[in-house]
C-alpha cells in the first residue's frame, strides 16, 4: 500500500509545501504525496498547473479559497469520509499560514479524519532564517493592518515586546509600513526587509528604520517580510508620541511649533504629527 492509502476507512488530508519562487524547492516527498493523492486542492488552480506541468504531475485539481472555504471544505470532508486522500497546497509556501487551510485542518480534526504535514518552504522562517536579528524568541504577526491608524495602534502596541516581529507586507504599503515602524518605534530601531525570496530579485536590507525608509522610499516591487528587531535595553528610543509629550510637559511651545521641530527629527509630515499631538490632548482631557 502507499503512504496515501486509506486510514481505517478514511483519507488523509496532507498540507503541502510548495516553493515561494524557486522551482526547485520542493521535497522529494511533497512530488511523491502530490503525485499519489486522489485529489488535490489548491488555491489557484492555474497557478499550480504550472508547477504540475513542471513535474508531470496528472492528479486532479480543485479550487479551494477564501470565498469558498465553508463549501469547498464540506466536500473535500466528504471525499475524505469515502476513503479518498487529498493533498492542500497554496500559491506559495504553507499551507493554512496566512493561506487558506486553517479551516479545514480544524474540520478534519472535528471529523476525526486524519491530518499529516509534509513540510517545506513558508516566507516567514525562510526571511527569519537570514535577516540576522534574533532567532531565539520570535513572534509571527502576519500581514499588518493596510489602514495608517490600526498600524500605527498595533505597532505602538508592540514597542516593547521582546521578541523578533515577523510581518508579511504587500509592496505598495512597505514605505508607508516603515514609516510608522519609525515613528511608533523610533528611528533607531533595528529592521531587516525580505524581498523577493528564491527568486533573481532576491534581495535583502539591514538597517535601522530611518534608513530603511530612506531605501525603500520609492516603488518596490516583489514579495516582502518585514522583520523588527526588539528595542535595544541599553538606549530606549524615543516615539514620537513620547517625543511629543515630553516637548508638551517641558516646554510651552505651541503645539504647531513642536510638530515642525518633530517632523524634521523624524523625517515625517508636520500635519501628521500635528494631528498626534491632538490626539493626545483629547485622551489627556
Ligand atoms: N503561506 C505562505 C508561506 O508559508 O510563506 C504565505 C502566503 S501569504 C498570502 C503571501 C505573503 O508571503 C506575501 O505577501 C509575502 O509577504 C510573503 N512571501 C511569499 N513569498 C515570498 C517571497 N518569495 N519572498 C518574500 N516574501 C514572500
Amino acid at each position: 500500500m502507499t503512504e496515501t492509502g486509506s486510514n481505517g476507512g478514511c483519507g488523509t488530508l496532507y498540507l503541502v509545501a510548495t516553493p515561494i519562487g524557486n522551482l526547485e524547492d520542493i521535497s522529494q516527498r511533497a512530488l511523491r504525496i502530490l503525485q499519489e493523492v486522489d485529489l488535490v486542492a489548491a488555491e489557484d488552480t492555474r497557478h499550480s498547473r504550472k508547477l504540475f506541468n513542471h513535474y508531470g504531475i496528472g492528479t486532479p485539481l480543485t479550487s479551494y479559497f477564501q470565498h469558498n472555504e465553508a463549501a469547498k471544505g464540506q466536500r473535500i470532508i466528504e471525499a475524505l469520509r469515502q476513503g479518498k486522500s487529498v493533498a492542500l497546497i497554496s500559491d506559495a509556501g504553507t499551507p493554512a499560514i496566512s493561506d487558506p487551510g486553517c479551516l479545514l485542518v480544524q474540520s478534519c480534526h472535528e471529523a476525526g479524519i486524519p491530518v499529516s504535514a509534509i513540510p517545506g518552504p513558508s516566507a516567514l522562517i525562510a526571511a527569519l532564517s537570514i535577516a540576522g536579528l534574533s532567532t531565539e524568541r520570535f513572534a509571527f504577526e502576519g500581514f499588518l493592518p493596510a489602514r495608517t491608524h490600526a498600524r500605527r495602534q498595533l505597532l505602538r502596541s508592540l514597542q516593547n515586546e521582546m521578541r523578533t516581529l515577523v510581518f508579511y507586507e504587500a509592496p505598495h504599503r512597505l514605505a508607508a509600513a516603515l514609516q510608522d515602524v519609525r515613528a511608533e518605534l523610533g528611528e533607531k530601531r533595528s529592521v531587516a526587509v525580505v524581498r523577493e525570496l528564491t527568486k533573481v530579485h532576491e534581495e535583502l536590507f539591514r538597517g535601522t528604520a530611518a534608513e530603511a525608509c530612506a531605501h525603500f522610499a520609492g516603488k518596490v516591487r516583489g514579495e516582502i517580510v518585514l522583520l523588527i528587531a526588539p528595542p535595544k535595553a541599553t538606549a530606549p528610543e524615543e516615539s514620537v508620541r513620547e517625543a511629543l509629550q515630553r516637548w508638551r510637559e517641558e516646554t510651552d511651545l505651541p503645539l504647531s511649533k513642536i510638530a515642525r521641530k518633530l517632523a524634521r527629527e523624524y523625517g515625517l509630515s508636520g500635519s501628521e504629527i500635528y494631528r498626534e499631538g491632538l490626539a493626545l490632548q483629547d485622551e489627556e482631557e
